[in-house]
């Protein structure tokens, strides 16, 4: 199952979107080269739709927006009187006709860049993408410092929701980890929580063992190779926190990868 999705990721040509395990091609308004979508719910019974309004959180397009919520991109357009070439405001209110449960949708771009994936709480217990990329600005970083974030259900989200955040879309160097050089090569995943007070809610857990699983088998990355942020050689923090249940994680990631998890 695992050489087989991997192929299948790479017989996508850029411009591909897998979604079901189904490559489909070319896409309207394209702005995202290769990406998974990966269905939060399997679909086990009929799908209930409604009209939902949307916050636009950082690095978000129309394309995505679609593909989250399993919506064509010319009813949104239509609803919202929006023209393909139109760029999102963050925080922009947009109203999705028919939405579906929400998707994750998980960018994926051919790299070698990538062989660690670092593992961090937020050390908050209510944020969002919005919320985290202007608290990074503030900062004088670029964007947000991390690739992806694990939504905990706080300020409107879902939790266990993934975003993918401006850093990932562009491919630049994480603002998440200075040692080891880790910023360089390794893909930093945020949930947003803090584990040294509470513990991580199951959703969020299945939600980043999901992420990392297409992560490894995408890029390669062995299980020795994920690691908190404390773990990191040099790294002076108790991030993703002392709650966080590392015995838990390896178990499900060994379960759902069949890799050998000695870390
Ligand atoms: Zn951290």
């Amino acid at each position: 199952m695992k050489i087989r999705m991997r192929s299948l990721i790479l017989r996508c040509a850029a411009g591909a979107v897998i979604i079901a395990g189904v490559c489909v091609m070319p896409f309207f308004n394209m702005q995202e080269p290769v990406s998974v979508m990966v269905p939060r719910f399997p679909a086990a019974g009929p799908v209930l739709r409604k009209d939902v309004v949307h916050a636009v959180m950082p690095g978000e397009t129309l394309f995505r927006l679609g593909k989250m919520y399993d919506v064509k991109l010319e009813d949104i357009m239509a609803r919202n009187q929006l023209s393909a070439s139109d760029v999102l405001k963050m925080g922009q209110k947009i109203l999705v006709p028919g939405a579906a449960a929400l998707n994750d949708v998980i960018p994926l771009f051919p790299s070698r860049k990538w062989k660690y994936i670092i593992i961090h709480h937020s050390a908050t217990e209510d944020d969002d993408a919005l919320s985290l990329y202007a608290l990074h600005q503030r900062r004088g970083w670029d964007s947000t410092g991390y690739d992806f974030l694990i939504d905990n259900g706080t300020k409107g989200t879902v939790a266990g929701h993934v975003d993918a955040t401006p850093r990932w879309i562009a491919q630049k160097n994480g603002a998440h980890c200075k040692a080891s050089g880790m910023n360089t090569k390794a893909i930093g995943i945020c949930l947003i929580g803090n584990f040294s007070l509470e513990e991580c809610p199951e959703v969020q857990l299945m939600a980043l063992v999901r992420l990392i699983k297409y992560l490894m088998e995408y890029y390669d990355i062995p299980a020795g190779n994920i690691m908190g942020h404390g773990q990191v050689p040099e790294a002076n923090t108790e991030c993703p926190g002392k709650l966080f249940p590392w015995n838990k994680f390896r178990k499900m990631l060994a379960a759902e990868t069949a890799a050998d998890l000695q870390f």
